[in-house]
């Protein structure tokens, strides 16, 4: 039953919309996304929408993830920062397709449960961390690829600092209520180049190169 409204979540939300990438279909189609929403909401787990996980947040909606996901075109190699762990789906479907994946959460009971999710799943290329994930992981620096997963005001510089050349990042920026999705992307010379791709509604990024609470 489940894994025939995976399928059609899949074909329907995500096909249908544009969605190319095989890598990105196939770990959309593997990762089961009732595992990490509400036990009240497994009924809804597949539905074409954000969910509130707890604390104000939310699971986003699958489109969002896959879009996000498509955005940082993953080979397989990469070392990924993630900023907003929340229910932990984002992180599973980029370690599934990246190598490493380093997800930072500012709560830490939503991390918590995410991390209890996935070691279940039995994932050993993720590392976790409670803080303000507006400073970035330093001590792990640099990322081939970042991810925000909150709307951010502006651009965080600490973020694209800890790319290596050629990394990307992908971040909604713009008002607390509507952001553009932007591709950054640091160039051979250490520069930053931005292309807007969609639009998308995040939940604030709270923290020092983000929104006070
Ligand atoms: N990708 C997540 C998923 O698949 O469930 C959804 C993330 S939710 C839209 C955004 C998350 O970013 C929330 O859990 C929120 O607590 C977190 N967040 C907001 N500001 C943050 C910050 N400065 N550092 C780390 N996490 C932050």
């Amino acid at each position: 039953m489940i894994d025939e409204r995976l399928k059609i979540m899949v074909k329907q939300q995500l096909k249908q919309r544009g969605i190319v990438d095989e890598r990105v279909l196939s770990a959309m189609s593997k990762v089961e996304r009732h595992l990490f929403v509400n036990k009240s909401d497994i009924d809804v787990a597949y539905d074409d929408r954000p969910l509130v996980i707890g604390c104000g947040q939310t699971i986003s909606q699958p489109l969002m993830v896959a879009i996000m996901t498509e955005t940082l075109a993953l080979e397989g190699n990469e070392k990924i920062l993630e900023i907003g762990t929340g229910s932990g789906y984002q992180t599973a479907i980029l370690a599934e397709l990246g190598k490493e994946v380093y997800t930072i959460e500012r709560i830490s009971s939503l991390q918590n449960d995410a991390k209890n999710v996935l070691k279940k799943l039995n994932y050993n290329n993720i590392f976790f961390k409670v803080c303000d994930g507006t400073i970035g992981w330093d001590e792990k620096a640099p990322f081939n690829r970042i991810i925000v997963t909150a709307a951010a005001p502006e651009i965080p510089l600490r973020l694209f600092n800890q790319l290596t050349i050629g990394g990307m990042m992908a971040v909604p920026v713009g008002s607390r209520y509507s952001q553009e999705l932007k591709l950054v992307i640091k160039t051979e010379n250490g520069e930053m180049k931005v292309e807007n791709r969609s639009r998308c509604i995040f939940v604030p990024l709270i923290g020092e190169e983000g929104w006070s609470k």
